[in-house]
This record gives C-alpha cells, structure tokens and sequence, in this order.
C-alpha cells in the first residue's frame, strides 16, 4: 500500500497535489509563474506528471485589485486566454504562458510575479530606493531609455524610478548580463547572491523574495494541513452530535 500522505486539490490541475520540499539541484520550474521552484512547494502526485507550484502560487488570490488597473478587478486565470496559450505581459513586455491575471475588459495580462512587485525597491548602483510606476516616467512624449541596460522602455510599460535624480529603469533589473556562472556552480557558498545578485535577472530578483517568504511558509505547510484536518475532524464530530 502506498503512504497515505496528505494530498490536496488546486483547480489549475486535475490530479491531486502534495507538498514537496524542491530542492535547486532538482532545477524545477513551477508551473503556475514560470520561475525556478525552490522551497515549499506542490508536486502532482502521478510520477508521471512534472506539475509543480511554488506554495505562493497555490495561494494566489483568485482576484486582484490592483493599482495598475484600478477600473477592473484582475482575475486569475491558469492558462491564458488566448489561443496561442501564451501572452505578453503588460508590466514587464514578456511572454508568458503560465498563470496570468487578466482583465477581460481591456484584455489586460500580467504575470503573476509582475503582479507582486513592491511598490519601492533598492537597486544596485543607486543610492536612493526606486518607486514603481505602472507606466514611463516620462508623459510628455519624451522617449524613457533604462538607465541600467540603456535601452528604449515603452511607455506602456511598468518601471521603477527616482524624481529626485531622474534615474529610472526596466520593471526588472536588466543590468547587462555577462553570462554569469551559474551560481550554484562555482562551489563554495553559492548562496552570498546578495552582493552580486543586484544586477540578477527578474528570476533572481523574485525569486529571492519568494524564497523569503518560502522561509516562513516551509513550517506552515505542514501545519495548514493539520489544521484543515482538524477542521474537517471537528465538523465531522458536530455532524455526529447533532444525528445523536
Ligand atoms: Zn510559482
Ligand atoms: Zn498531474
Ligand atoms: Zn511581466
Ligand atoms: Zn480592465
Ligand atoms: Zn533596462
Ligand atoms: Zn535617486
């Protein structure tokens, strides 16, 4: 008999999932944002299936009321609308083909992790934090080029900026990457990405901050789970009760 560990549903996928520790060396993508899955997470339960989903994506709210697109709640949608199954983002100008939230109305997409980006960040190379703008800092018909990798930014698109120095750049950090080595690499402690990981690619950036929140959530899993055992034990015991 097969161990009976806790499954659960997610209605992105129609086998039951389980909680799963990844680790980096098992380079797994999730598949609900796309990014490397490490930490808390679910596997689908057929061996045969390589469905993943980074625990924060199991979470998603199915609805989100965005500042970006105050007219309309943003809906969470597991493939996208299209018939290319993919789509281009509108904060940050790149494909996807995973979750997006999408506004029906104005055929508006965004990725998930575009979605979560904090409204400040500190960026390498500039000394005061970078407010985002769900737009070019520019609205007066001047071209925004990113003051990171020098290239033209459409205005449409999302970015970060500084008034104070006119200083502004791509939703992602773009710094020009040098074919870095893979990180995990060189041996060593891999894991001291913060002095270089400043100019990391969008991956790296979000994937700090998930990682940050995985820290918390790799107990919680497990408790969760309990509790909705727990939950359902309860009810199950008033349903008793009451037929007593
Ligand atoms: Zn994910
Ligand atoms: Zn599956
Ligand atoms: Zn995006
Ligand atoms: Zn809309
Ligand atoms: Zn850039
Ligand atoms: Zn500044």
């Amino acid at each position: 008999m097969a161990s009976r560990k806790p499954s659960v549903r997610h209605p992105s996928h129609n086998h039951p999932l389980r909680g799963h520790k990844a680790q980096a060396e098992e380079e797994l993508i999730c598949s609900g944002c796309d990014l490397d899955l490490i930490g808390a997470a679910f596997k689908c339960t057929k061996s045969e299936c390589d469905y993943f989903l980074h625990k924060s994506c199991f979470e998603l709210p199915r609805e989100n009321r965005h500042k970006s697109h105050p007219d309309h709640p943003l809906t969470l949608l597991y493939t996208p609308p299209y018939e290319s199954s993919t789509y281009t983002c509108d904060a940050c100008g790149e494909y996807g083909s995973g979750f997006v939230y999408n506004c029906s109305v104005c055929q508006c997409d965004v990725h998930v992790g575009c979605v979560s980006m904090p409204e400040t960040v500190e960026r390498e190379g500039h000394a005061h934090p970078l407010t985002l703008l769900y737009r070019s800092p520019y609205q007066n018909g001047l071209i925004f080029h990113c003051d990171e990798c020098h290239e033209t930014v459409p205005d449409n698109l999302w970015s970060y900026y500084c008034k104070e120095c006119d200083y502004g750049t791509h939703l992602h950090s773009c710094a020009v990457e040098e074919k870095e080595e893979p990180k995990r690499g060189g041996g060593g402690n891999g894991n001291t990405s913060k002095n270089n990981g400043g100019r990391g690619s969008a991956s790296s950036e979000l994937a700090a901050m998930l990682e940050a929140q995985r820290e918390m959530e790799m107990m919680q899993i497990q408790l969760d789970m309990e509790m909705q055992r727990a939950k359902m034990a309860k009810k199950a015991r008033k349903a008793c009760l009451k037929l007593i």
